[in-house]
């Protein structure tokens, strides 16, 4: 199966960033939101895109005049799907989103449609029942910006024919990623069943008073050669969502520890507005942050 036309469900962060990246790599791209507001957003991120890679990626004007000439938009579901060969949606990370999403998708995409999800923390198993089609159902899992981090995931469930996994997988590199097959489903793929306990670790020894932010990251990035320790990933990642997962997780496990850790970095943090990178606050300062510096680990 050839893979030409392709319908981007969801036009907000990530959505429009796959539309981009996917009509920038040669394919028909449907972008399609429920929502004008969504869809007017993914417009707005697309003209954005186009500056930046011709500012920071060397794009042409005509390679950006042809994305364009790419990409439509609609609000219509019915319309973004009727040519459709992929979906790969990106509407919020809800349950009940997901499902009755997949359940109007199901009424009007052609049978030979693969569909893809995005979602980064539920399993496709979780509404594979609402597509109508498990068998050509998959997460084709991407990391932000999809450009820079160009790892393209891409995880079956029980019910996925591997033809179609196949077909994705090669999709994946064909829109500029390194594909990473995942064969069987796994909460959080690999980059976060690698991440997660990383960072847990490093809140661990820092919180209960073991080592200081820069030693421990000074210990990581010493011997494996990473550019980042644990505290410098969080710090990108941004304290919002290190708080919620971290809550989360100790919720979950019934484990006091991590959930009094979570309120920590919320009061310590969050509420003094040090809530990362992006703020120019968070473990380290920015944009000139200890660990950048040469002798860091001298
Ligand atoms: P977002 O809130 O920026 O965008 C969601 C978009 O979906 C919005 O434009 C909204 O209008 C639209 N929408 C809402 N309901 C819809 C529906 N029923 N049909 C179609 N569109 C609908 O969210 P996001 O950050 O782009 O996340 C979307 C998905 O991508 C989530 O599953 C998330 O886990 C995953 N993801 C996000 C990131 C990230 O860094 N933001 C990274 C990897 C994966």
């Amino acid at each position: 199966m050839n893979i030409k036309n392709v319908t981007i469900a969801g036009a907000g962060v990530l959505g429009s960033q796959i539309a981009w990246q996917t009509a920038f790599h040669g394919f028909n791209v449907s972008v399609y939101d429920v929502f004008d507001k969504g869809l007017e957003g993914g417009k707005d991120f697309h003209k954005k895109f186009a500056e930046l890679f011709k500012a920071t990626r060397g794009a042409t004007q005509k390679q950006i005049d042809d994305t364009f000439s790419r990409l439509t938009y609609t609000t219509n579901l019915e319309e973004a799907v009727k040519n459709a060969d992929l979906v790969s949606e990106s509407v919020p990370e809800k349950l009940e989103i997901k499902k009755s999403f997949y359940n109007e998708l199901a009424k009007f995409a052609p049978k030979k449609t693969i569909f893809t999800s995005n979602s980064s923390t539920m399993l496709p198993s979780m509404y594979a029942h609402e597509t109508g089609r498990p068998e050509k159902f998959l997460a084709l899992h991407f990391a932000n910006p999809v450009w820079d981090a160009n790892v393209g995931e891409v995880m079956m469930h029980a019910g996925t024919d591997k033809q179609y996994f196949d077909i994705v997988l090669k999709f994946a590199k064909d829109i500029g990623m390194i594909p990473i097959p995942i064969l069987k489903e796994q909460p959080g793929y690999v980059l976060n069943s690698l991440l997660v306990p990383l960072i847990t670790a490093g809140k661990h020894l820092f919180f209960n008073g073991v080592s200081d932010v820069e030693s421990i990251d000074k210990v990581w990035m010493i011997s494996t050669g990473s550019k980042f320790g644990p505290f410098g990933v969080m710090d990108m990642i941004g304290m919002e969502t290190i708080y919620n997962v971290g809550l989360m997780q100790g919720q979950k496990m019934n484990n006091q520890e991590m959930i009094d850790i979570a309120n920590k970095i919320k009061e310590d943090y969050i509420d003094k507005g040090k809530t990362g990178a992006a703020s120019g606050e968070g473990f380290y300062k920015y944009p000139n942050p200890a660990y950048k510096e040469p002798n860091f680990l001298s």
